[in-house]
């Protein structure tokens, strides 16, 4: 019984959940949703889907939801952490399909997998943050943790060509985002604006920022590791600026399996709804005559320092992925609000993890500290950072 939870569900990816569900029709349908703060859409969701539940960020919101919801809808209203997490284990939800922004998706991500429903996670912070923990609950509970993320997708897609003893690595594909090919001299002058103008996807503008900076990819390493249980050298990240071909697998015999298609995100949020089995889709396909052409290249590490702090999670573990997570959001935060430059949000993540008290084995606590504590060292070093600026 495909009955979904939609956890972010006023976002890029949560918008396009829903135009997912409406196009696949019955038996698939919408029971929950669960949002920030945008009041007005949560009703008209709640409305068109009739949802059963929905879950607001705070009281505020809540209460804003209550006066926009039109005569007749009257879903139970969940409010705060405590509501997304009673939300994501509900006996009637299915599916939890979590596109959460950040570190908050955590809990959720967590309670979902503890009730035995299918994950389907665009939520990648979540697993950055706590994958051992994730993954290790959804093994003991019998969760199916399915990526939503394309690339992770493409992989998980890819994978069935083979056994996992046969896999030699995977190939993750990088846009390489707006300022690939833009001199390093430049990018310091990068503004908020310019950056939130993806070439290729259109998405929330904390991803957009990561990708900008391939801060993004690093966090898709560490998802991938923990996904399929990869090392840090069985994966490589290579620059594919048409972002067609999403990832590949290459097993021992030098065959590489590759999922292609349009970047359009509903083609990987369909298939972890409709999973193990694939439903005809609306989206417009791929022309590979009309494309010409696909390039791959090499990533540029010294350019984009960000892309080698993802391999250094993966190899150290423990609460690291926390406090790059916790420090990734505070610098993004700080860019989109004009108080650091571009260049300005990789060094000071840097400086983070450098100065951060590793805990090797933590427990939920030490990593919900972990993250805390990045966010507060994050704020503290970042006044060099504007002192640079000015
Ligand atoms: P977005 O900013 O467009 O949407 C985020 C959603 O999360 C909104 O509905 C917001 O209200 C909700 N939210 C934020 N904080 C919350 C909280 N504390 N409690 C409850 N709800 C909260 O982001 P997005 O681009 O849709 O990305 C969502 C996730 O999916 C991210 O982890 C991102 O990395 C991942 N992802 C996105 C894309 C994409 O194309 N947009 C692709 C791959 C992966
Ligand atoms: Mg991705």
């Amino acid at each position: 019984m495909p009955n979904i939870a939609v956890l972010g569900s006023t976002g890029s990816i949560g918008r396009m959940t829903l135009e997912v569900v409406a196009s696949l029709g019955a038996p698939y349908r919408i029971v929950a949703l669960a949002a920030g703060k945008q009041a007005t859409l949560l009703a008209r969701q709640a409305a068109e889907t009739g949802a059963r539940a929905v879950a607001t960020f705070d009281e505020r919101t809540a209460k804003e939801l209550r006066q926009a919801l039109p005569q007749g809808v009257a879903p139970e209203i969940l409010v705060g952490p405590a509501g997304l997490e009673a939300l994501a284990s509900r006996g009637d939800v299915d599916i939890v399909l979590s596109a959460i922004v950040g570190g908050a998706g955590l809990p959720a991500a967590l309670a979902a997998v503890r009730a035995g429903k299918r994950l389907a996670l665009a939520n990648k912070e979540s697993l950055v943050m706590a994958g051992d923990l994730v993954m290790g609950e959804a093994a003991r509970f019998g969760a199916e943790v399915i990526p939503v993320d394309s690339e992770h997708s493409a992989i998980f897609q890819s994978l069935a060509g083979g056994k996992r003893s046969e896999v030699r690595r995977v190939l993750l594909t990088a846009s390489g985002g707006p300022f690939y090919r833009r001199p390093a001299g430049e990018l310091a002058a990068v503004t908020p604006q310019e950056a939130l103008n993806h070439p290729t996807w259109s998405m929330g503008p904390k991803i957009t920022i990561d990708s900008a900076t391939l801060m993004n990819k690093s966090l898709e390493v560490i998802e991938a590791h923990h996904l399929f249980g990869l090392t840090a050298d069985q994966i490589h990240v290579i620059i594919h600026p048409e972002s067609t071909v999403h990832s590949l697998v290459e097993f021992v015999d030098g065959s590489c399996i590759a999922q292609l298609g349009p970047p359009n995100m509903r083609t990987p949020i369909q298939y972890a709804l409709t999973y193990p089995e694939r439903r005809p889709a609306p989206w417009p396909r791929l022309d590979l005559a009309l494309l010409g052409r696909l390039h791959f290249e090499e990533p540029d590490v010294r350019k984009f320092p960000a892309l080698e702090l993802g391999f250094e999670v993966v190899r150290r573990g423990g609460t690291l992925g926390a406090a790059l997570s916790g420090a990734d959001e505070t610098a993004v935060a700080a860019f989109l609000e004009g108080q650091i430059r571009f260049t300005d949000m990789v060094p000071l993540v840097k400086r983070v993890l450098d100065a951060h008290r590793w805990v090797a084995k933590p427990t939920l606590d030490e990593i919900l500290t972990a993250d805390t504590w990045a966010r507060e060292e994050a704020k503290r070093c970042k006044p060099s950072c504007t002192s640079l600026k000015s």
